[in-house]
C-alpha cells in the first residue's frame, strides 16, 4: 500500500503554507473557540444565536445532505488541512475498492466530485472541497475518519443557512449532535484540530 499517513515532513511544512500564501484554500476561518457550553447559552437571545452541528458527535447518517430547507443543504464539508496527513491514497477521496489512484469517476467516493485532488509534492496531495458542489453528504468524512487523520468534517456554513427558528436536521439528527452557538462564533472544530488555532477550509 502507498504512503497513507505520513510523518513530520519540513518540506511538507513549507509547501503548505506556500499553498496557504497564495489563497489555495477558500476563506473561511472556523471559530475555534466555538465550544459553547449550555450554561453559556442561557440567557441569549435566540437572534444572537446560529445553528451548527458538533463534528465530535455526528455520525455521517445522509440526514445533513437530505433534511436542510436549502437544496443543496447548508451544511458542507470543511477541511482543517493542520490535521490532514496529505496522503496519497486518501480515504475521504477514494473508494475502498478503488483499482487506481487516479482521479476517475469510478474511484472517487464523492458523488458529486466536489473535491479536488491536486499534487504537491512525492507522495502528499491535497484534498480541497468545492462548496458549490458539495451536498454535505458527509461519505467523504466517514472514510477520512475510518482510516485517515479525520480531518474532514461537515459544518452548517453560515453564507448559505437561513437560520431556522427550529433547525429541520437537528430535529432529525439521530445523534443529537446539533446546538446552536453565539452568531460571532459560529464554527466548530473537529477533534484533534480543536487543539490547533488555525484550521481553516
Ligand atoms: S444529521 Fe446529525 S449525525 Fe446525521 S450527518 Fe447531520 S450532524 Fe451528522
Ligand atoms: S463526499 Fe459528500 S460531504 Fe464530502 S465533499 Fe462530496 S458531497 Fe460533500
Ligand atoms: S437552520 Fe435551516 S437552513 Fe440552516 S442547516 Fe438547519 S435546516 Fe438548513
Amino acid at each position: 500500500m502507498k504512503s497513507k499517513k505520513p510523518g513530520k515532513n519540513p518540506k511538507k511544512k513549507m509547501t503548505r503554507r506556500e499553498f496557504l500564501r497564495v489563497g489555495a484554500r477558500a476563506g473561511l476561518a472556523l471559530g475555534a473557540a466555538g465550544v459553547a457550553g449550555g450554561a453559556f447559552l442561557r440567557g441569549r437571545q435566540t437572534a444572537d444565536l446560529r445553528w451548527q452541528l458538533d463534528p465530535d458527535k455526528c455520525i455521517q447518517c445522509g440526514r445533513c445532505a437530505t433534511h436542510c430547507v436549502l437544496t443543496p443543504s447548508a451544511v458542507k464539508a470543511v477541511h482543517a488541512y493542520d490535521v490532514c496527513g496529505y496522503c496519497e491514497l486518501c480515504s475521504g477521496y477514494f473508494k475502498p475498492n478503488a483499482l487506481l489512484l487516479d482521479t476517475a469517476a469510478e474511484n472517487r467516493l464523492c458523488p458529486v466530485s466536489a473535491i479536488k485532488r491536486t499534487f504537491v509534492e512525492d507522495p502528499y496531495y491535497q484534498y480541497t472541497i468545492d462548496t458549490d458542489l458539495c451536498i454535505g453528504c458527509g461519505k467523504c468524512v466517514k472514510g477520512c475518519q475510518s482510516f485517515g487523520n479525520g480531518s474532514l468534517f461537515l459544518q452548517a456554513m453560515h453564507d448559505r443557512c437561513v437560520n431556522c427558528n427550529e433547525c429541520a436536521i437537528a430535529r432529525a439528527c439521530p445523534a443529537r449532535a446539533w446546538t446552536r452557538l453565539p452568531a460571532s462564533a459560529p464554527y466548530m472544530l473537529k477533534g484533534k484540530s480543536r487543539g490547533s488555532g488555525d484550521a481553516k477550509k
